[in-house]
């Protein structure tokens, strides 16, 4: 393994630090190698945005290879908007410079006096004066240093002023619009004064057994260009499924108390095709380039939304227009705000709004309707500048339910906004969401494709109704550990790359001589570490619950009669059984532990 670079900024320090091999054989890369890096600094005295907390940004073994779905890198730390594990990966091509410019990974502490950036080139990095670059967006900061650099092609993930104003749901961003989107990392960064990290490498990727990794990459990929979700994603991108996830009632609508629309859904993969895409786009060596590439009446290319926002910003407000959600998922990006957090947050105004809990009082004069933009477009300005009704907004929808005496009708789990993909549609999610280390998360396991048909029998997994409750707690425990297993490859879930073939890939790059038992029991370690970091960080069995909205039926049922709620509880308990925790803590037990050579975490956990 190549060897970490570790910034002080507030000494300006810079050195190396190597990955102990155990540490690489049990976690291979990614974010479990990252909750190892920084199981000891998780301390509850330790806040999220104070000056000694840590930063990490991590690549995985596969990273810039030319293997499948191998552009990302993950962010990781503790969450501002959580107080617990945060992570974040993103595509792009910032991961695979990082690693052609001689380094894994970035661990950064301390906060500098100043706004600075970092500069990384090919085993050297030098810490550089950012004032001239505080206040400009995310794609403006790129171009300024690719220009002051003037080093040819230079990769730059940066914060825009959500960073800046340490907005909980700040993101990071680099290249053509991939973000580092969830938890709040653009927040870190900027409690850091750090306002970008720019990257240029031009070495080789390492890989163990490059003649054993060279005909598995290209097989892999060969299978990836014939699977059917690839076709789905490149034709038609992340909503390519939305009217089927529609029918379901899986896509949440008017902040997720609607189960159906009657009208024609613009905001799918299909409408957008229909009216303004213009192209596609991928990551690094990606053959499934689920990117969208629209053009909008200024003639300009530029990014299209994806699934969660296009829902966010479309039937979770009761809006429908696909130029709209671009033109306010591009400004979200320009600030650096997750959409999903920002439009969950909105949904939640929109909500207290017609329960007479929000008035036009507290909104300057804002009348919150369903459906208007004019309301939507104000108040993503008003947050990422923490101006007006947007400062309540900026601290996120739990804080702001809380605010107006109403925290039960925030959509979100421990402060991260839930994402649109709902329970009461696709009952995996229910699982997914109360136990996922990061809150609210979909892609810790995206289970509602599971739910829909995806399942991976090689990994012991089992087909379920969409609607079924305990039964399939234990599947979601193995897609859990399967998911984990690809963040700390950091491999997009998108990849519909099959086990055998991961582990062929996995052997040869590594230098290892794993089954797929052994990788899932990777996954299983790594997502057990979470479990003890959060629980060190404080939290119980009690933090394992959904929303009260996403507990009620719908009313409107596309099926024709009521939609039952999951029914947690029972699921909880098969859970914990069949992770082996305790059922009345919820904490891994030490057994399960030491099994999963966390002994290390036993005594704090
Ligand atoms: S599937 Fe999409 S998000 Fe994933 S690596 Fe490929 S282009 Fe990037």
């Amino acid at each position: 393994m190549q060897p970490i670079l570790k910034v002080d900024l507030t000494s300006g320090k810079i050195t190396e630090f190597s990955i102990p091999k155990t540490w690489t054989n049990d976690f291979l890369g990614g974010a479990s190698l990252a909750a190892r890096l920084l199981y000891d600094s998780m301390e509850p005295s330790l806040a999220p945005l104070s000056p000694q907390a840590p930063l990490v940004f991590m690549t995985g073994p596969l990273t810039g290879t030319s293997g499948p779905t191998v552009g990302r890198f993950v962010v990781c730390g503790r969450s501002p908007a959580t107080g617990l594990w945060g992570e974040s990966n993103c595509g792009g091509f910032w991961g695979p410079e990082l690693r052609m410019a001689g380094y894994d990974g970035i661990w950064l502490e301390g906060r500098a006096a100043e706004p600075l950036y970092l500069w990384v080139q090919d085993g050297k990095a030098e810490i550089r004066s950012a004032k001239s670059l505080w206040g400009l967006d995310t794609y403006q900061t790129q171009e300024a240093i690719q220009e002051e650099l003037g080093a040819g092609k230079v990769r730059v993930a940066s914060i825009g002023t959500a960073g800046e104003t340490q907005i909980p749901f700040a993101l990071i961003l680099c290249d053509h619009g991939r973000v580092a989107g969830r938890t709040g990392m653009g927040a870190v960064m900027g409690a850091k004064n750090l306002k970008a990290i720019a990257v240029q490498g031009h070495g080789k990727v390492p890989v163990l057994d490059p003649s054993g990794f060279s005909p598995l990459r290209s097989e892999a990929n060969r299978l990836l260009r014939g699977d059917a979700l690839t076709q789905v994603l490149r034709e038609l991108g992340t909503s390519g499924a939305g009217d089927y996830f529609n029918y379901l009632g899986e896509m949440p609508k008017r902040y997720f108390h609607q189960g159906h629309v009657e009208e024609e859904l613009h905001i799918t993969g299909a409408g957008l095709k229909d009216t303004i895409l213009s192209g596609v786009s991928a990551c690094h060596a990606c053959v499934v380039a689920c990117g969208r590439v629209v053009r909008l009446e200024d003639g300009e290319k530029r990014k299209g939304p994806e699934y969660e926002t296009l829902v966010g910003f479309g039937p979770n407000l009761l809006l429908n227009d696909p130029v709209f959600v671009t033109q306010m998922g591009e400004i979200c990006d320009r600030y650096g705000m997750d959409t999903i957090s920002m439009s969950n947050t909105i949904g939640l105004a929109f909500q207290l709004f017609e329960m007479g809990l929000i008035t036009a009082a507290d909104t300057g004069g804002l009348n919150l309707k369903w459906g208007d933009p004019g309301s939507v477009e104000a108040l993503i300005h008003q947050t990422a500048r923490r101006e007006g009704f947007g400062a309540a907004l900026g601290e996120g929808a739990r804080a702001l339910g809380r605010r107006f005496g109403a925290e039960e009708e925030a959509v979100q789990v421990n402060g991260l906004e839930v994402a649109y993909h709902d329970p009461r549609g696709a009952s995996g999610m229910a699982l997914v969401y109360a136990t996922s280390p990061r809150g609210a998360c979909h892609n810790q396991s995206d289970y509602f494709l599971v739910d829909v048909g995806q399942v991976e029998t090689s990994l012991g997994m089992s087909s379920y109704d969409p609607h079924a409750g305990a039964e399939k707690a234990a599947n979601v425990a193995i897609h859990q550990n399967w998911r984990t297993l690809f963040n700390s490859l950091v491999l997009c879930v998108f990849g519909n790359v099959a086990p055998d073939t991961l582990l062929g890939l996995i052997n040869s790059a590594c230098g290892l001589d794993w089954s797929i038992e052994d990788m899932l029991r990777a996954g299983e370690r790594g997502w057990n570490l979470k479990r003890a970091i959060n629980n060190r960080l404080g939290l119980t069995r009690w933090n394992d619950r959904l929303p009260k909205p996403l507990l009620q039926p719908y009313i409107d049922d596309p099926m024709g009669e009521e939609m039952p709620p999951p029914d947690l509880n029972s699921m909880l308990e098969a859970y914990y059984s069949a992770r082996g925790w305790d059922p009345v803590s919820g904490r891994p037990t030490p057994e399960k532990l030491r099994k999963l050579n966390l002994e290390f975490a036993i005594r704090q956990s």
